[in-house]
């Protein structure tokens, strides 16, 4: 039997920046990941993930993505690589609209910079957007940018292994089971023990925590062509506009002169069908974009409503929609990290930082009862 001191289950967002934050401590640990960091079958990759600061999810987040900006800055110095692009941000919507009232809320309890825009200015510094009602508001972020998942993991993955982590690619981790002296981890050819594990698996965790009400939804990503002019990211930078109560459409401008990527999020609840990550349906169809083309239609004129580029990706849904990061009830030497619910990847090398305190039992600076199991099982 091998034995590991942490071991992490799953080298995507969250778990590469556990396995990095833990080798920078001098931690012996080892990563477990079925396919190869980087990799298109999880939620992590579709080259670009929104950053923002004013984070209509829940004003604590605030902390935790200026927590993530830093070691994205760190992470960058290491890698040589850019991984966070600033380009500032808009909230459009009415005032109690989600999109708006939780930017501000957020902002407000941070004491965050943002600047407020009426109608008539957001129709004139932002054109692209129709159907703006003349009780619509914006609010500018300065802080919003462009996260890149593929390379962030990657960058990650390789500094943790500069520091000593051994990352073991293309292994399926098939049970995870805590005893007295610590945890046993099977994969197909081996058994290993570790005194606590990290499972940071995605779209997969609730495999592993069935304690936990976690959903995986299968979710496209859809790249859009620009008719006008304006849609480079300094004139379209991070968008996210209020489109139906429970609904926001998000996006940005063209990164590279071409597309320019738009999704919906549905806010707070919304059944969504559950799907098997080992069996999501890796093809495109037009249902992919059947609710987004007639918003792109009525809210984005410039551009075709028909997407150019899709390509699928999952998110894991949680109760209350916001993380799961801390130890499992049956024994505090498993630590699960996920419940992701399509807005952890600009807080995950935040995560990774939390992560690696839990695992060692250093004091935490950032509020974190909204994202610890307990406040789910009770
Ligand atoms: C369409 C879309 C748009 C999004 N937009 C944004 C955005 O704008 N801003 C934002 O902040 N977030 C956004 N998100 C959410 C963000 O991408 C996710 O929250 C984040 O990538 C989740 O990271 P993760 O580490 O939980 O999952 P993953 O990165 O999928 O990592 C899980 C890893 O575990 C591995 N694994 C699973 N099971 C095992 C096993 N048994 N053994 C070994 N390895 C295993 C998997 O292979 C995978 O690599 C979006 C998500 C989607 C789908």
């Amino acid at each position: 039997m091998l034995r590991i001191d942490v071991a992490v289950i799953g080298t995507g967002a969250i778990g590469a920046a556990a396995t990095w934050r833990l080798a920078e401590r001098g931690v012996g640990v080892t990563a477990f990941e079925r396919f190869a960091p980087g990799h298109s079958f999880g939620s992590s990759h579709g080259d670009t993930r929104l950053f923002r600061e004013a984070c209509l999810e829940h004003p604590d987040l605030v902390a935790m993505a200026q927590s993530s900006r830093a070691l994205f800055r760190e992470l960058e110095r290491l890698s040589g690589d850019e991984l966070l692009t600033i380009t500032g941000g808009v909230s459009i919507g009415a005032e109690d609209s989600d999109a708006v009232a939780g930017a501000v809320r957020a902002a407000e309890a941070a004491s965050l910079a943002i600047e407020h825009l009426s109608a008539a200015e957001v129709r004139a510094r932002f054109p692209q957007h129709a159907d703006v009602a003349d009780t619509d508001v914006g609010v500018l972020d300065p802080a919003a940018g462009v996260a890149r998942p593929e390379r962030t993991v990657r960058a990650a993955a390789a500094a943790a292994s500069t520091r000593g982590a051994r990352i073991v690619t293309g292994t399926t981790v098939t049970a995870v089971e805590p005893g007295p002296s610590g945890v046993t981890i099977r994969t197909a050819d081996a058994v290993w023990t570790a005194d606590r594990v990290i499972v940071a698996a995605g779209a997969w965790l609730p495999a592993f925590a069935p304690w936990l009400d976690l959903t995986p939804v299968r979710t496209p990503l859809t790249w859009f062509t620009p008719r006008d002019a304006g849609f480079d990211i300094a004139d379209y930078p991070v968008t996210i506009r209020q489109v139906d109560a429970g609904t926001v459409m998000w996006g940005h401008g063209s990164i590279d002169g071409s597309l320019v990527k738009l999704g919906l999020g549905d806010l707070w609840g919304t059944e969504r069908p559950r799907i098997d990550p080992d069996a999501v349906d890796r093809g495109v169809t037009p249902a992919d974009w059947s609710r987004l083309s007639p918003l792109v239609e009525r809210v984005l004129p410039g551009l075709e409503p028909v997407p150019t580029r899709v390509e699928p990706c999952m998110i894991t849904i949680s109760p209350d929609d916001q993380f799961v990061i801390g130890a499992a009830p049956e024994s505090d030497r498993v630590l699960v990290a996920g419940g992701d619910s399509g807005h952890a990847f600009k807080h995950c090398l935040a995560l990774g930082e939390v992560l690696a305190r839990d695992a060692v039992g250093e004091a935490q600076e950032l509020e974190l009862d909204f994202v610890r199991p307990a406040r789910l099982t009770g």
